[in-house]
């Protein structure tokens, strides 16, 4: 719920056309300042191997420490940084970071993990997008391979024609692209067969009903199958509770997310789990890859 009884506070879960000018100015100028300022971080949830129990990816995610509110999730300024038409630029510094750290933790000695950004629509439908991909990875020498782009259905409804031109030039690339929180947005299926399009994300509300709720068993089964017979990989969200785990295990899901494996982490934390030292134990069930 939004925290409108704080005092002074600005309701950010308030539609933004809705607040007044001077909220929304100030909103844009915390924003810009947030860039300046480095007040911005990244947080990384691992992706559980669901077969073997190793993590083999980590998804980034946004936080801003707002020097006044505290820690700040997504869901607080995301929504409102699209309409404001300020996320390209912090999307641009998210896939900054992201590149940066993937070279950070190849000169240390890291596991080779994927990395998954999250992408606003209203960036990558820009004409500048893909050639700006281009120029990160360069910049910090990752290859395509390490960094996987996550798109909602939603934001596939918004590209229309360039969709097609877009997923092209990111399979040329060689940048593969997970449809997140599937299954909870309003479109067509079409943009499952465009090219670069390999994973499937299941979004956490199908998870939730895991394993005793007859829709959510049939609703994910039947993702589970088509993911299969379209060749594309399986990622289940916000899995919390062992049984969850079970049911996704034995239903063929490839790879899992959620609290049950661990938080998103600062990137020191995700270090630790693949050095020898004790783990806490509520990550216990995290089994760190095998460095090659
Ligand atoms: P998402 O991409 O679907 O990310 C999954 C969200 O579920 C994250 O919330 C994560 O912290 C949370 N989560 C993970 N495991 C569990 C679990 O077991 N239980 C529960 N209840 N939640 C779990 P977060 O970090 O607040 O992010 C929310 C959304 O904000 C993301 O949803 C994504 O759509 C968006 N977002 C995050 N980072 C970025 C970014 O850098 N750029 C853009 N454009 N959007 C971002
Ligand atoms: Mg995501
Ligand atoms: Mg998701
Ligand atoms: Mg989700």
């Amino acid at each position: 719920a939004a925290k409108s009884s704080e005092r002074n506070t600005l309701r950010f879960y308030t539609p933004i056309m809705q607040a007044d000018a001077r909220q929304r100015l100030q909103l844009v100028s915390e924003l810009r300042r947030a860039l300046i300022n480095g007040e911005f971080s990244l947080r990384y949830q691992p992706s559980m191997d669901l077969r073997s129990g190793r993590i083999v990816a980590v998804e980034a995610l946004l936080r801003w420490e707002h020097p006044e509110r505290g820690e700040l999730p997504p869901g607080e300024f995301v929504a409102v940084a699209e309409s404001l038409g300020l996320i390209r630029r912090i999307d641009e510094w998210v896939l900054q970071t992201a590149c940066a750290q993937i070279r950070t933790w190849d000169r240390i000695g890291m596991p080779s993990l994927r990395v998954a950004v999250n992408v606003s629509a209203r960036w990558l439908a820009h004409p500048a997008f893909v050639e700006g991909l281009g120029r990160a990875l360069r910049e910090h020498q990752v290859t395509p391979q390490r960094l996987v782009l996550e798109i909602t259905e939603g934001a596939m409804l918004g590209l229309g024609d360039d969709t097609e031109r877009t997923m092209r030039a990111l399979h040329e690339l060689g940048i593969e692209v997970a449809i997140d929180d599937f299954g909870t947005g309003y479109s067509s299926m079409a943009y499952l067969k465009l090219p670069a399009v390999s994973w499937l994300k299941i979004d956490r509300s199908f998870v939730t009903g895991l394993p005793h709720g007859t829709n959510d068993v049939a609703i994910v089964e039947a993702m589970l199958a088509m993911a299969r017979s379209l060749g594309l990989g399986t990622i289940a969200e916000g899995i919390e509770h062992e049984a969850q785990h079970q049911f996704l295990l034995k239903a063929g899901c490839d790879e899992g997310q959620g609290y049950l494996y661990s938080y998103p982490l600062q990137p020191a934390a995700l270090e630790r789990l693949f050095n020898p030292r004790p783990v806490p134990t509520r990550l216990s069930l995290v089994q760190p890859r095998q460095q090659p």
